[in-house]
């Protein structure tokens, strides 16, 4: 069992102010997975004073000082690559080997990559009597969810550094342990004091403290719509930036010369990996009417091959949900899309046989769906996909269209320059063609309620930018 009982604040670990411990469950036993120091508004004020004090002389280094620093970060959290991956999987359920691969050292790589990035701030454009010069915005806050936590996490801090920022961070109260250890490592590698602050605690307790205080200047949410809504209005009056990375309800558009068998594994497989935890999981499969019922059929036969079990178990391939709170919610969209008269293909809410304890479900599918179902329309972020049949490809384009939001797509076909028109007719921030595989250099987020900013290389760097006008 992990315990933290120490905020990292200032370059020091301290005792928190509300000197209380939060219990943090493993999902998969319903143990304790670990404790950690809990925050309060006054520890909020500590911190933000410790990140703006540290700004002046931050924000004044070389860039080439910056990026030495975000290497030996990088080189730190290697060195950590084993006690992350047994934290995360612990505290949030994701199995040991997805877990290490995409929710550890995917995004250390991606810290690694901003090293380089760190000279983007010297960039200078003349336009006539005008110098345009890159400043850092200044001090920000992140708040990051449960579901991949370090990826979130590393999507701000990486650009933060990167462009000269400092930072108060809030990990998911649900998940917060991983975030601890990634302090040890900033306290390891020097980074001076101030420029990165850990509070741990709740969104009513931390989050919105952060996002009222007068001395942040920026805030970068990784979240539901719901909370990303309260965190803007909580921002409005002191003119902060806000940079929302939200939900999704993303489609898989099957056109119909798709090779039907690549297409269906792979949306069934995209949709449960983290056990459907995945903030652009494509959650709503559009089939043509004619290959509807043997793309029915592959989806089946595909999610029921696949194993549910102990994370820690080296052939399991959905863990449980991250929370009891997650496995209700998910349980109640099941109950929900059965009595809005979609057809439970496979999975639902009966329980797993040799799984007595942890929050687990079946991977699940829904056929005979229509898109203004609530399980189509509703982010559920459980293992559950809704196979949606079209008639034409006009048809499946409003499908794909036809919701709140707009943050990821995928479109499959044999014919790529039909591929890529559709995908240009697709609504949402990143579409993918057939297999395309995850860039963490191409830039991430959200069209529509699915956010507003960009995270991820040098357009994730640019959040981090005010631009000043030098005139002679
Ligand atoms: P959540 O919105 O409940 O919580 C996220 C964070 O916000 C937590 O740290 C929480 O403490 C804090 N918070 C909650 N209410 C707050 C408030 N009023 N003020 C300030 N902070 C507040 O989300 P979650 O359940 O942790 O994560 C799941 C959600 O995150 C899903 O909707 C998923 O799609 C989304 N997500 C989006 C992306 C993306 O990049 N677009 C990535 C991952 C997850």
């Amino acid at each position: 069992m992990k315990l933290f009982d120490k905020l990292y604040i200032d370059g020091q670990w301290v005792n928190s102010h509300a000197n209380k411990l939060l219990d943090v469950i493993n999902p998969a036993t319903e143990t304790l997975a670990g404790q950690a120091a809990l925050a309060d508004e006054v520890d909020v004020d500590r911190a933000v004073s410790a990140a703006k004090n540290a700004f002046n002389t931050w924000s004044q280094l070389t860039s080439a000082e910056r990026a030495n620093y975000i290497s030996q970060l990088a080189r730190a959290l290697e060195k950590r690559i084993d006690d992350l991956t047994n934290t995360i999987t612990a505290e949030m359920g994701a199995p040991l080997g997805f877990c290490r691969e995409v929710q550890v050292e995917d995004p250390i790589d991606a810290l690694a990559k901003h090293a380089d990035r760190a000279a983007l701030l010297d960039h200078t454009l003349a336009i006539g009597n005008a110098q345009v010069v890159r400043e850092p915005v200044g001090v920000c806050a992140f708040i990051n969810p449960w579901n991949y936590p370090l990826h979130q996490m590393i999507g701000k801090i990486a650009p933060a550094l990167a462009a000269g920022c400092t930072m108060v961070v809030k990990p998911s109260e649900n998940t917060p342990l991983h975030a601890f250890i990634l302090a040890e490592a900033v306290h390891e590698v020097g980074l001076p004091a101030g420029v990165f602050n850990l509070l741990n605690g709740t969104g009513a307790e931390v989050g919105a403290p952060l996002c009222q205080h007068p001395d942040v200047d920026m805030v970068s949410f990784t979240g539901s719509t719901r909370a990303g809504i309260a965190i803007s209005k909580a921002a409005a009056p002191t003119i902060k930036r806000v940079c929302l990375e939200l939900g999704g309800k993303s489609p898989l558009l099957i056109s119909e010369d798709a090779d039907l068998q690549a297409a269906v594994t792979f949306g069934v497989d995209d949709v449960m990996i983290n056990s459907g935890q995945t903030c652009t999981a494509l959650t709503r499969m559009l089939v043509p009417q004619s290959r509807y019922q043997e793309a029915l059929s592959i989806a089946k036969e595909y999610a029921e091959s696949l194993s549910v079990g102990d994370p820690t178990d080296a052939d399991t391939f959905l863990g449980p949900l991250a929370s009891r709170e997650q496995l209700d919610i998910v349980q109640r969209y099941i109950r929900t899309g059965i009595a809005e008269g979609a057809k439970l293909l496979t999975g639902g809410l009966e329980k797993i046989d040799h799984l007595e304890t942890g929050y687990y479900l079946r991977p699940t599918i829904f056929s005979d769906v229509h898109n203004k179902m609530t399980i189509a329309q509703e982010e559920i972020f459980g293992p559950v996909l809704c196979m949606i049949p079209y008639q034409d490809e006009d048809h499946a384009l409003e499908i794909a269209n036809d919701t709140p939001y707009g943050l990821s797509a995928r479109v499959w076909s044999s014919d790529s320059a039909k591929a890529l028109q559709l995908a240009k007719k697709i609504r949402a921030g990143q579409v993918y063609i057939n297999n395309g595989d995850w860039n963490n250099e191409a830039p991430f987020g959200g069209y529509k309620q699915s956010g507003n900013g960009r995270e991820l290389g040098n357009f994730g760097v640019e959040e981090f930018f005010e631009t000043k006008a030098i005139i002679r």
